[in-house]
């Protein structure tokens, strides 16, 4: 007998029929043989529906109650799950995050999981009920409801897995698993049987949005299989693993993030200690730089060009400006139409070529590269905004085949 633990998205119960459908997925399991734990995320879109409501109400709503409020979400559809599996006649019992053991810090909005202790959920099981739990959310040690963060019930239920040992952890969503690309852009984009952690989170960071990317790092800590499948057709999806049970890929995936921003600085004096300066500073400002080049000197000055999110771009600019005028730098130049394209493989480590073979195919489709990055499994390049999904598209097609 085994303990599988089973997590649906808000897509997956979003309805009175879908809820029906994991009914039926769950109980099928159950029958099986398997011990079973749910954790359910909100119905499709209430979190942001909430969200909504309460900027109407009070747009500074304190955190506090914003996690009162959200975590109504996930008591929502575990208790509407538990009444459709008890309708077709199995023991069952929902269980709210505290209920179930999840103690976090009290950090209300994006609380850590501290200690999961599933004194209570072992009882039930004993019980022979299925077990239902809300996910995203915990309690902290002021006794107060906290949330994980948008997107915390992957992580919910890998801490589950985590702490009960479960055999088998299985994250539905509404796509059939991880793909070498978008496929709604991509057509020929083809699902991975199998990808291993680092690569997960390298797709997860890059805007690849099936896992949540601490669900992740928790099951690459606690060595947890997942499976990334749709609760929709019931196909097999892809597995999230160790590296070292697997052959490696060459590539895994191309993943594209809008979110970047570029900004230069123009005409540095060359001389050393200026790049500590500006990127001290920006870290001050907790301003994220990703991608970083610095021109060769010349005429006792140099260029230096990162990457921020957008978000962070008015900052960046900010502290550029001052850097300028202290330093004697000549100005400051941004550009927001930009993308970040990316492949990502495990397989790239050890084989030559993998860089080339991606600016050849940006090259042959007439894509200008702005910047470049490289980490050990991971290729990024900085493209125009409008050249983005061609150059998806023209790398795929290289690395993948034309069909
Ligand atoms: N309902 C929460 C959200 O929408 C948590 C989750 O879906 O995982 O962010
Ligand atoms: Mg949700």
């Amino acid at each position: 007998m085994s303990l599988i633990v089973q997590k649906f998205g808000g897509t997956s119960v979003a309805n009175t029929e879908r809820i029906f459908n994991v009914a039926d997925i769950v109980t099928k399991t159950y029958e099986k043989g398997n011990d079973v734990v749910v954790v359910v995320s909100a119905q499709g879109d209430t979190t942001d529906e909430f969200i909504e409501k309460a900027n109407e109400i009070n747009p500074n709503a304190s955190k506090r109650e914003m996690d009162m409020l959200l975590s109504a979400g996930e008591q929502i559809s575990a208790s509407l799950l538990a009444m459709a599996i008890e309708k077709l006649g199995f023991p069952v019992v929902s269980l709210l995050g505290w209920q179930a053991g999840f103690s976090t810090s009290s950090t209300y909005g994006s609380a850590r999981i501290k200690r999961v202790t599933p004194d209570r959920i072992r009882k039930e099981i004993d019980k022979k009920n299925i077990v239902i739990v809300t996910g995203f959310q915990g309690v902290n040690k002021y006794d107060d409801m906290t949330t994980l963060g948008r997107g915390g019930s992957d992580t919910s239920a890998v801490a589950i897995a985590a702490v009960m040992h479960a055999d088998l952890c299985q994250i539905f969503t509404d796509v059939e698993g991880v793909f070498t690309a978008d496929p709604r852009k991509v057509p020929k984009a083809r699902k991975l049987d199998v990808i291993s952690y680092d690569e997960m989170l390298e797709l997860a960071t890059l805007g690849a949005q099936v896992l949540n990317n601490r669900s992740v790092e928790m099951a690459k800590k606690y060595n947890i299989e997942l499976e990334v499948l749709s609760s929709l057709t019931r196909v097999p999806g892809t597995i999230v693993k160790e590296e070292s049970k697997m052959e490696k890929m060459l590539i895994s995936g191309i993943a594209k993030d809008n979110d970047v921003a570029r900004i230069s600085i123009i005409g540095v004096p060359d001389k050393p200690g200026l790049a500590f300066r500006i990127f001290s500073k920006l870290a001050a400002k907790k301003v994220n730089v990703d991608v970083i080049l610095q021109s060769v000197g010349r005429d006792s000055t140099k260029d230096i060009s990162f990457t921020v999110p957008q978000s962070m771009m008015q900052d960046a600019i900010h502290v550029c400006n001052s850097f300028v005028e202290v330093n004697g730098a000549m100005h400051v130049v941004y550009d927001e139409n930009v993308s970040k394209v990316s492949i990502v493989g495990a397989g790239m480590e050890t084989h030559p070529g993998v860089a080339a073979t991606m600016f050849e195919s940006l090259f042959d489709a007439d894509i200008n590269i702005q910047m470049i990055s490289t980490s050990e499994i991971k290729i990024s390049v900085l493209i125009a905004r409008d050249d983005a999904d061609k150059a998806v598209t023209a790398i795929h097609n290289k690395f993948f085949g034309e069909d």
